[in-house]
């Protein structure tokens, strides 16, 4: 006769716990193979290719799931596809942002598969878009589907967003926000990347950097003519150097009147954070074979400096005959592009203007000036519940020590989550350090699409208990 024992709550909870796991190990193949369409259809945001019935497809795969599903349609600019799914027992809301578009496959002939051919090769999914964002959009519908296959439900109600233009800097995204600001509301947000760092420890990401790009041209002349000119002509590009000469001093400081005015500092248990961060010194080094950095920077003032300084660097600067051999040509234009990264609560659009007054007041009024993106930066307290949670989990899943960067150095719209929305955001997920994302020959470990599915699953799990 089989006596049988009651079980006491937290062993039902474990178990439970270990059912939704268990069901992520069981569909892995079903989601690579989802994986494996969304990178077979291109989507290429910058020319414009595949965006329409990607946005069908996602949105095909989250009905599947469970979700309930609507497009939303900028004036210009492919779908943004937002979900939902309330909870039968949870009142909490997390939202989720990702993007269904990806970089250009250019050059292809560095790829060894075609770059949507999605072939899978020593345990990884090659394709463009693969681990940058189509491996996360299909590692979280995974983790999804494990609650809804085990318990009838997911813990807590999930919004989700799905953008299209991420990836040329998502101009529309502040139309789809507008929009959708009261519908959107919830108590902490997932964006769309994080997974593993060169060792294998899961990254915690609590914010980004913001973006003022803007173009630089000047024109002293109607048109290019003879060099012998130059001795009573002004040369455009002497006009511009010495323009961009101004901007910043031999110590790298941006020299734009009030450029720093609003920055606000790092707290000190951020600078602590930073201090125990890994050291991406070395890396940066042997990659890019430079022999120092910049005024000698090393060690925690290296990370304090990539982490928290504004930057203003050239991006392209041109002017007058490049090609090979000679040729003595007098100008009439120059140009140059130039992208500011920038740090919590500096307001890009504040700065454009004194950027503008900069000009003038140097004597520089002629030269025109074109904006072309601006983002403010992102970032989430450190003490936030979510990424507390989000650090627990990730140490439960993968057994090691978590990583938590309090920023990024990259920028992305996570401001719209953050500053406007008003949830704490965290960036996790299933990528690993060598997926090649922007690159030739991107991938996804499959490995890591599995864990990162139940890094997601136990972040859920864990933010519905919450108060
Ligand atoms: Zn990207």
């Amino acid at each position: 006769m089989m006596i049988r024992v009651a079980k006491t709550p937290s062993e039902t909870i474990t178990e439970r716990k270990d059912e939704i796991l268990n069901q992520i190990d069981s569909s892995s193949n079903k989601f690579v193979e989802q994986l494996q369409a969304l990178c077979r259809q291109p989507s290429v945001s910058a020319q414009n290719q595949g965006l329409i019935e990607t946005a069908e497809l996602v949105s095909k795969f989250l009905k599947e799931t469970g979700f309930t599903v609507e497009q939303f349609s900028p004036s210009k600019g492919p779908p943004i596809v937002f979900a939902e799914l309330s909870s039968k027992t949870g009142r909490r809301t997390l939202v989720f942002y990702n993007h269904y578009d990806v970089q250009p496959v250019e050059p292809v002939e560095l790829w060894k598969n075609p770059p949507f051919s999605a072939i899978v090769e020593d345990g990884r999914v090659y394709a463009r878009g693969a681990s940058d964002n189509k491996g996360n959009i299909a590692s979280r519908l995974s983790a999804i589907n494990a609650f809804l296959k085990v318990t009838g439900t997911v813990p807590c109600n999930i919004k989700w967003v799905i953008e299209g233009e991420e990836e040329i800097g998502s101009p529309h995204f502040s139309e789809f926000i507008t929009r959708y600001k009261e519908r959107l509301t919830g108590d902490s947000a997932i964006w769309e990347f994080g997974g593993l760092d060169y060792e294998d420890r899961p990254l915690v990401t609590l914010g980004l950097k913001g973006m003022l790009y803007v173009e630089f041209r000047v024109q002293t002349a109607l048109k290019d003519s003879h060099s012998a000119r130059a001795a009573v002509v002004e040369n455009p590009a002497w006009r511009l150097v010495r323009m961009l000469d101004t901007i910043t001093d031999e110590d790298g400081r941006i020299m734009i009147e009030g450029w720093y005015d609003d920055v606000k500092p790092f707290t000190q248990e951020e600078l602590e954070v930073i201090r125990a961060m890994p050291l991406e010194e070395h890396s940066i080094r042997d990659e890019l074979g430079v022999k120092n950095f910049l005024y000698g920077l090393t060690g925690f003032e290296f990370k304090k400096a990539f982490y928290g300084n504004p930057t203003a660097n050239i991006a392209g600067i041109w002017s007058g005959y490049t090609g090979p051999g000679h040729k003595t040509v007098l100008p009439s234009v120059a140009q140059a592009k130039m992208d500011f990264r920038l740090v919590p609560n500096q307001d890009p659009v504040k700065l454009a203007g004194k950027l503008k007054q900069h000009l003038v007041r140097h004597g520089f009024a002629d030269v025109e000036v074109g904006l072309q993106a601006e983002n403010p930066a992102a970032r989430t307290p450190i003490d936030a519940p979510i990424a507390k949670i989000a650090a627990r989990a990730g140490r439960e899943v993968f057994r090691k020590e978590p990583v938590t960067l309090v920023t990024s150095a990259a920028s992305g719209p996570m401001h719209y989550f953050t500053n406007i929305l008003g949830l704490p955001t965290v960036a996790i997920g299933c990528n690993h350090a060598k997926s090649n994302t922007h690159a030739p020959n991107e991938n996804q470990r499959i490995d890591v699409f599995v864990q990162g599915s139940k890094w997601i699953a136990r972040v859920i799990e864990e933010f519905a208990k919450q108060a």
